[in-house]
């Protein structure tokens, strides 16, 4: 996969491709990286660059065309990489363009990260506190008056690149004002949707989210599955209510039925009782009649 990372001084693009990198495995390529480690070596190029980043303006386009050229043909390059802070002109990109093709090499997105231009100050003075807090060198050109000249470069010369590839319909604008794992997230669909990477294949975070998440999806299966015999045991507590109904309607049968029969038995005994009765008298009768 090969990716552009496009945004202004402090969109994000750094914090971005760091996380992309260990996402899906690809190599990093910052020109502006690059050319620091230039100038801290004292190398030709580094000499060049220096005066021109140490106040916000742009090497030339041959340089960081050379120094990327000579990268992407680097084998851990081979699978792919992630520009940032290149192209940041239309040159660079057309030399890009060339340059692809004559390695046969596809370009499979430029991502876009728009923010607030007010925020941005903010973002890079909260990056250079972080940066002292960690004991780290201060980038020279990460200071108020320098960020505005930066500011100024995007604006005039790498905006025009958004043009460039929306009509070669490669450009994918991101809201880079959301939180850096949202930025991360929504990056991810739409490499997804344009078919830069394939649902199984990426790496170490999904499969590190995937380890987190099991636990949680395991806690949701167990409370289906709790919940499941509850439900069964309420659908088994059902029949038992109404055998339990039909216990007592036949118990209460029974009752009526045992009534009815003693009531007969009664009511025969009685009948019997008052034959035998009738009986007797008849015969007391018939022996007084005898007598006289
Ligand atoms: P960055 O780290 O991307 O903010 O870059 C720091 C500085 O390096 C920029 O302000 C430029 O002076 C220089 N630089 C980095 N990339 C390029 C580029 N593609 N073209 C010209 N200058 C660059």
């Amino acid at each position: 996969m090969r990716i552009i990372l496009l945004g202004p001084p402090g969109s994000g693009k750094g914090t971005q491709a760091q996380l992309l990198v260990q996402r899906y495995g690809i190599v990093q390529l910052s020109t502006g990286e690059m050319l620091r480690a230039a100038v801290a070596a004292g190398t030709p190029v580094g000499l060049k660059a220096k005066e021109i980043m140490a106040s916000g303006g742009l090497v030339p386009d041959d340089v960081v065309v050379g120094i990327i050229s000579d990268r992407i043909e680097q084998p851990d390059a081979k699978h792919g990489f992630i520009l940032d802070g290149f192209p940041r002109t239309v040159p660079q990109a057309e030399a890009l363009d060339e340059l692809l093709k004559h390695k046969h090499m596809k370009l499979d997105a430029v991502i876009e990260l728009r923010v607030n231009e007010s925020a941005l100050l903010s973002r890079v003075e909260t990056r250079v506190a972080q940066m002292r807090e960690r004991g780290e060198e201060v980038r020279l050109d990460d200071t108020p008056e320098v960020l505005t000249k930066r500011l100024a470069s995007y604006r005039s010369q790498t905006e025009p690149l958004i043009h460039y590839y929306s009509e070669r319909r490669k450009l994918s604008t991101i809201d880079g004002m959301m939180a850096i794992d949202e930025v991360t997230r929504a990056i991810h669909r739409q490499l997804l949707a344009l078919g830069a990477v394939e649902p199984k294949t990426h790496g170490k975070t999904r499969a590190r989210s995937a380890a987190k998440a099991a636990p949680a999806k395991k806690a949701a299966k167990r409370a289906k599955a709790a919940r499941k015999p509850a439900k069964a045991a309420q659908k088994a507590a059902k029949p038992a209510k109404s055998a339990k109904k039909t216990v007592k309607g036949a118990k209460k049968a029974a009752k009526k039925a045992a009534k009815k029969a003693a009531k007969k038995v009664a009511k025969k005994t009685a009948k019997k009782a008052v034959k035998k009765g009738a009986k007797k008298a008849a015969k007391k009768v018939t022996k007084k009649r005898a007598k006289r």
